[in-house]
């Protein structure tokens, strides 16, 4: 039988973009065996960047974080890449714990730095 494609979030907050979508440049191939899927912005960026399709959901402070998590906890999201900004304060703070939190609750690999997201790839 053959495997399931996994689907992949991608998410960063604006600090974080550049890093991220640096992260996906290095890893496209790797990027190629997923279903890829992400915040408005984040998403739109690295498609630009990779030539990958990377579908977009609303942007982040729009509640694109919460349309993720909903995902999530359908189960149609396997793994999330989440650089998330310890240094700026989000106006959509709330939707950002609300995510991490439905990670843990539905036990999702969710990457919030290179060095994870590299293991999480590689998994
Ligand atoms: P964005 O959203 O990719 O649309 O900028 C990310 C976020 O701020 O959570």
């Amino acid at each position: 039988m053959k495997n399931k494609v996994k689907t992949l979030a991608l998410i960063a907050h604006d600090n974080k973009k550049h890093d991220l979508v640096n992260w996906a440049i290095a890893h496209k191939e790797q990027l190629q065996k997923y279903k890829l899927c992400g915040t408005g912005t984040t998403a739109r960026l690295v498609s630009e960047a990779t030539g990958l399709e990377v579908k977009g959901y609303f942007s982040g402070p729009l509640g694109g974080d919460l349309q993720i998590g909903a995902k999530m906890s359908e189960k149609a999201i396997d793994k999330v890449i989440f650089f998330w900004d310890p240094l700026a304060a989000q106006p959509h703070d709330p939707d950002v714990k609300a995510l991490l939190r439905i990670a843990v609750v539905y036990d999702i690999p969710i990457a919030t730095n290179r060095s994870t997201a590299n293991y999480i790839l590689a998994d």
